[in-house]
């Protein structure tokens, strides 16, 4: 499952912080996650949810932030959101387009009691 893959890999980068920091308990996670991604809110936060039992995250709140998919026009440089993954740009018409945001997924933010 994808979703399990990429809290796999979240947790890490959390467990490293939480070392680090000598972080007692997490109380929000917070994620930027890319309309690219193709990650489904439900099943990321039940996945989440399974990782953080029995752990300083357990009973963590989980904000996920989606970031709509945009392109950008190689002939006209138009930044624009693409709608259905229909890479036309809207003002020239090509179909040069590249993607600057919509691939994200990263913690963006732990609130965290100390
Ligand atoms: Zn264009």
């Amino acid at each position: 499952m994808h979703e399990m893959a990429i809290v796999d890999s979240l947790f890490q980068i959390i467990n490293v912080k939480v070392k680090e920091h000598q972080i007692r308990k997490v109380l929000k996670v917070k994620l930027k996650v890319g309309e690219m991604t193709a990650v489904e809110d439900m099943t990321l936060t039940a996945c989440f949810e399974v990782y953080a039992q029995n752990t300083v995250v357990e009973g963590a709140e989980l904000v996920i932030e989606r970031v709509p998919l945009q392109g950008k026009c190689r002939q006209c440089t138009k930044v624009f959101q693409v709608h259905n993954y229909n890479f036309q740009c809207p003002q020239c018409e090509s179909r040069s387009v590249e993607i600057v945001a919509g691939r994200e997924l990263y913690i963006e933010n732990l609130e965290v009691e100390k």
